[in-house]
């Protein structure tokens, strides 16, 4: 059989394909993809919570250096990890491709299995999107999702003395980029369903943080039961670039324990060989899509140790002060530290400054 291209099935029988193997139906959506709007079922009394991201090809992702069904889970995964981010439950997701017309029917399959595993694990219904031809592969993803109101948790709620604690190690997915953008991706490294197949199985499980990243959102949930955490934010444009925002947005400043900040064993055996300064990874790098909360460090630690079954990984990396926007970094030395950058912002590009130039932070 040969290649099956966008243009050969056009928009409708392409629509058509989508809803027949990737739309579920459920409880929660009377009407989803097939009419003008979805109609979706929320509990009642529960707050709405929306958010939207985009990746676009060359910008945020290449073609030639993933494949098609890590880039479906991630373009869920990034949207999931801000419904975390506010301690919320993901439950819908609307997803909008711009396809080049060369594009296979096949990697669009693999592309969309990605999507539908995640969603299916995370109990996320695709209910609606859009499609068009495009020169780039542009993907815009929607995730709805709802919380108890006394549960949702915000970037502003920091008070000075707090904690700030992150669920897990961070520079894995910036180091990934930095062994693929050097060694590239090669056909044997993953199969067509998002496994590691190669060799480097390590090396590989670094590529693939960036590649597929994790979304928190058991961990969220779990932070907004215990009822503690003042302010939170997923990280996804780097640990200081997001610290920034919670502590901006809560009008605090921070210190941060650069010797506390966890890496993976992983991280600690690449890092040094594809960066002259790897913490910079951990700090600048970018999506790890960990979550960063601030919290009293006791009321947190003594409801942890009375809820038994709660199984939630956190590291304290540093405390909230009263300096409104002042961040400073320690070493464990007690030493000031100045990053080489700063983090991504996508219109100003990779800052070139140094924490100490950024009038910012005079
Ligand atoms: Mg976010």
């Amino acid at each position: 059989m040969g290649r099956t291209e966008i243009k050969d099935i056009g928009e409708f029988r392409l629509i058509q394909r989508i809803r027949d193997r990737y739309s579920k139906p459920s409880e929660f959506v009377p009407r989803g993809i097939g009419d003008d709007a979805a109609s979706l079922n929320f509990p009642p009394n529960h707050l709405l919570l929306v958010t939207t991201d985009t990746l676009i090809e060359d910008i945020h992702f290449t073609l030639k250096s993933t494949i098609p069904y890590l880039l479906g889970a991630k373009s869920l995964a990034v949207n999931l990890s801000d419904i975390a981010a506010m301690g919320g439950i993901p439950r819908f997701f609307l997803l909008s491709l711009g396809i080049p017309k060369g594009y296979s029917i096949s990697s669009l399959d693999r592309f969309y299995r990605g999507v539908s595993q995640l969603a299916e694990s995370q109990g996320v219904f695709l209910v609606g999107g859009d499609l068009a031809a495009s020169s780039k592969f542009i993907i815009n993803g929607v995730v709805i999702g709802h919380c108890p109101p006394d549960q949702v948790i915000y970037r502003k709620g920091a008070q000075p003395g707090d904690y700030i604690f992150v669920t897990g190690p961070l520079g894995d997915a910036a180091l990934g980029l930095e062994i693929l953008r050097k060694r590239g991706l090669r056909p044997s490294d993953f199969g067509a369903n998002g496994k590691t197949r190669g060799k480097d199985k390590e090396l590989l499980g670094i590529i693939r943080r960036h590649l597929s990243p994790p979304a928190r959102v058991r961990e969220g949930r779990k932070i907004a039961e215990l009822a503690c955490a003042t302010a939170m934010i997923d990280i996804s444009d780097g640990l200081l670039a997001d610290l920034r925002h919670l502590i901006e947005e809560s009008q605090v400043g921070a210190n941060l324990w650069l010797d506390q900040i966890p890496r993976s064993e992983a991280f600690e055996k690449w890092a040094p060989l594809y960066h002259l300064r790897p913490i910079d990874l951990a700090l600048s790098g970018g999506e790890d899509y960990e979550l960063l909360f601030t919290a009293p460090k006791e009321i947190l630690e003594d409801k942890l140790s009375r809820s038994r079954e709660i199984d939630l990984p956190f590291y304290p990396i540093g405390e909230v002060t009263p300096h409104s926007k002042k961040l400073s970094l320690w070493t464990k030395e007690k030493k000031g530290y100045s990053p080489s950058w700063l983090g991504y912002d996508h219109f100003r590009g990779p800052p070139k400054r140094s924490l100490k130039k950024d009038p910012q932070h005079s």
